[in-house]
């Protein structure tokens, strides 16, 4: 049942805050709703899950539409192309995508136009297996900068998507990693508090390296329909 799902999931954050000596609240769980169907994500809606990450926009805007009666907080957590950033800008709360300065640019002149600051996390890429989008660690700080001289776009943290392993273990230098990087870059960057890092195999592993974000889709909801 899914209500014991997600307690478990609860439990599991928990604890692994717990073991670190984190406070568990300081972690939000990102329910990922991609390639799930409506009725699943109202069931997820009623049993109190506020938090939901697509990776589409077109896909979320229908959904969005069919779930108003919720008040829920949509974040984009796929790669979000340019022609895509205005429709991106009305559906979501947090983008976790910003991976170009095209985009950084592209997101503050629509956040404008439509009176928004539109809050982002930067994603980083971390190795050459992983996913093709972010930007390397060399670039990172390029961007921060240039996103300082853009009114409309707000950059709250960073995230990754590390390369797939078996063992969520041999997947922790990874998270280790961003963490360590977030941390070099605080001082001058002190607003960079999130880290949006942990699926469901190895959400536990990137709270105690730090994770304020998790983002679990089948762990949760099961697998993907479509
Ligand atoms: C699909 C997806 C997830 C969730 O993956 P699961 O393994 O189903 O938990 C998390 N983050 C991103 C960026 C995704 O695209």
């Amino acid at each position: 049942m899914l209500s014991e799902i997600i307690s478990s999931i609860f439990k599991k954050i928990t604890y692994a805050a717990l073991r670190v000596g984190r406070n568990p609240e300081e972690i939000k769980l990102i329910a990922v709703t991609k390639s799930q169907p409506v009725d699943k994500i109202i069931e997820a809606a009623d049993l109190g899950l506020r938090i939901f990450g697509e990776n589409r926009v077109q896909e979320a805007k229908e959904k969005i539409e069919r779930i108003k009666e919720f008040n829920i907080e949509w974040h984009m957590i796929g790669h979000l192309q340019t022609n895509k950033v205005r429709e991106a800008i009305k559906l979501f709360t947090l983008i976790h995508s910003l991976d170009s300065e095209r985009l950084a640019i592209a997101i503050d002149k629509e956040a404008e136009k439509l009176n928004k600051v539109q809050r982002v996390l930067i994603q980083v890429k971390l190795s050459h297996e992983e996913s093709k989008y972010g930007v390397e660690e060399t670039e990172l700080e390029r961007l921060l900068q240039i996103c300082n001289n853009l009114k409309n776009i707000k950059v709250e943290g960073l995230m990754t998507i590390p390369p797939y392993f078996e063992k969520p273990e041999d997947v922790r230098p990874y998270f280790r990693k961003l963490r360590q990087i977030r941390d070099f870059l605080l001082e001058r960057y002190p607003y960079l508090k999130e880290l949006s890092m942990g699926m469901s195999h190895d959400f536990e592993v990137a709270i105690e390296e730090g994770a304020t974000m998790v983002r679990i889709g089948t762990a949760l909801l099961g697998q993907r329909t479509k």
